[in-house]
């Protein structure tokens, strides 16, 4: 079977469904989470769903048991990852997966954002533990700048992200290239850098401008003031400091990566300007 972790969230739910549609059938698929009652539907079309939390040795144990393959989602909960992804990696080993497909962060192995360094650790984790492995170092979601867009038309786009090039894409091609991953050969003890066409905030701007009809600009700003406006936005102190570096980041190219994204989905990943179109 194969194992998803995450699968009460985003990025896991939508692998889920590209493994469906690539043909693994529901009963090969076992879907993790932490609240099961919210994987109900996925229940009634024949997916198996285990309760587990990263910070639950044992529950993970009993999630992984039988495990060929597990779809390791990375967990959210910030400044605790690497102890939690530490007994996912020790439950991984107990059950003797033959792979763990891990979602990592863009050029993890040497990327300065604050955000990269539990990634790192992990992958170590996982190195370390001898299983077969592949690292699916994700740059940013295309999301995490449409989900913005009402916010943008009416301040613009701000940011500390300079002449920097993102390689932004979306959540559902991750989760195609993923499955792809989990259901093809020659992936084994494999990095993939994965993003889409890489744009800059002046350009994401521009395309918002072209398709809207209304003009709006890229305001670049010193990290420390980029954080003082998402914390006056409302973003809680520590969340604005780590978004603000990553756009120090992404203004160093930390965030900007090659191709691998459209090799593994054989076609182009979705572009900024269609996720725009299909978001407004
Ligand atoms: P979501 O926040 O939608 O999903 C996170 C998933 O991780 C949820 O299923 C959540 O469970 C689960 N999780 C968190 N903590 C634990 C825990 N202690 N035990 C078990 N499960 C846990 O994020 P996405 O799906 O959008 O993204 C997947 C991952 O990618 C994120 O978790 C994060 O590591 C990373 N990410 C990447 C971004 C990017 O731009 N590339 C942006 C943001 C995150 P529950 O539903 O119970 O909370």
């Amino acid at each position: 079977s194969i194992v998803v972790t995450g699968a009460t969230g985003q990025l896991g739910r939508l692998i889920i469904e590209s493994l469906l549609r690539r043909g693994v059938s529901a009963d090969q698929i076992v879907a993790v989470g932490r609240d099961i009652d919210r994987l109900a539907d996925l229940a009634q079309r024949g997916v198996v769903t285990q309760r587990a939390d990263y910070d639950d040795a044992e529950s993970l144990q009993a999630a992984f048991a039988g495990a060929e393959k597990l779809m390791f989602v990375s967990g959210s909960e910030v400044g605790r990852r690497v102890v939690q992804h530490g007994n996912v990696v020790t439950a991984a080993n107990e059950a003797g997966v033959g792979l763990i497909v891990y979602t990592s962060i863009a050029k993890a192995d040497t990327s300065s954002l604050v955000l990269a360094a539990e990634h790192k650790a992990t992958e170590q984790l996982i190195l370390d533990s001898g299983l077969p492995y592949a690292f699916l170092r994700n740059s940013w979601y295309l999301e995490n700048y449409t989900a913005q867009l009402p916010t943008y038309l009416q301040h613009g786009v701000a940011g500390a992200a300079g002449d920097g090039r993102v390689s932004a894409a979306t959540r559902a091609d991750y989760a195609e290239a993923a499955a792809a991953v989990l259901t093809t050969e020659g992936h084994t003890n494999r990095v993939l850098e994965l993003g889409g066409n890489p744009f800059t905030l002046t350009e994401l701007a521009a395309e918002i401008s072209r398709q809207t009809g209304t003009a709006v600009s890229y305001i670049d700003l010193p990290v420390d003031k980029y954080t003082e406006l998402l914390v006056a936005a409302g973003a809680p102190e520590g969340y604005a400091a780590v978004l603000a570096d990553g756009d120090r980041g992404l203004a160093q190219g930390e965030l900007e990566v090659g191709d691998d994204l459209a090799k593994l989905l054989g076609r182009a990943p979705t572009t900024l300007a269609e996720a725009i179109r299909a978001a407004l």
